[in-house]
């Protein structure tokens, strides 16, 4: 790499920490139909797995969420991407490092508002530990 060359974002160790994204859109009954929407327009609009719609509150999640998963090469993309056509919804982002504790405590990304995620089923993991990805 030339010293013209802009530099990653991401060091080659923290590429390899992080095995992936999530970004958890999050809405209620009356935003539902919004979220949607803003859902399949991001799977449309780039090669990220979208999850189920859940009309209930699921894992940490306080509020209703649907959940799209991402590799690194697309956060440059998938970010901004949120930022401008969110619409006013509350999204969660979050890498996967294999503390799950740690990726939704401290590693959070929110778009819109700070909610207070359920973290008691994190409790196996430690500050210091890298166990297996929470499902
Ligand atoms: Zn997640």
């Amino acid at each position: 790499m030339s010293s013209t060359d802009s530099p990653s974002l991401l060091t080659p160790a923290d590429e390899l920490r992080i095995a992936g994204w999530h970004a958890h859109v999050y809405f209620d009954a009356h935003t539902l139909a919004r979220a949607r929407a803003l859902c399949e327009a991001a799977a449309a609009r780039f090669p990220l797995v979208m999850g189920r719609v859940h009309e209930r509150p699921v894992g940490p999640h306080p509020d209703w969420s649907c959940q799209l998963s991402f590799g690194n090469d697309l956060v440059a993309g998938v970010i901004p991407w949120l930022a401008l056509h969110r619409g006013g919804l509350t999204v969660f982002i979050h890498p996967n490092t294999g503390n799950a504790l740690r990726d939704h405590r401290d590693h959070a990304i929110w778009m819109g508002a700070i909610r207070p995620l359920d973290l008691s089923g994190f409790k196996g993991f430690s500050d210091h530990d890298n166990l297996p990805q929470h499902p």
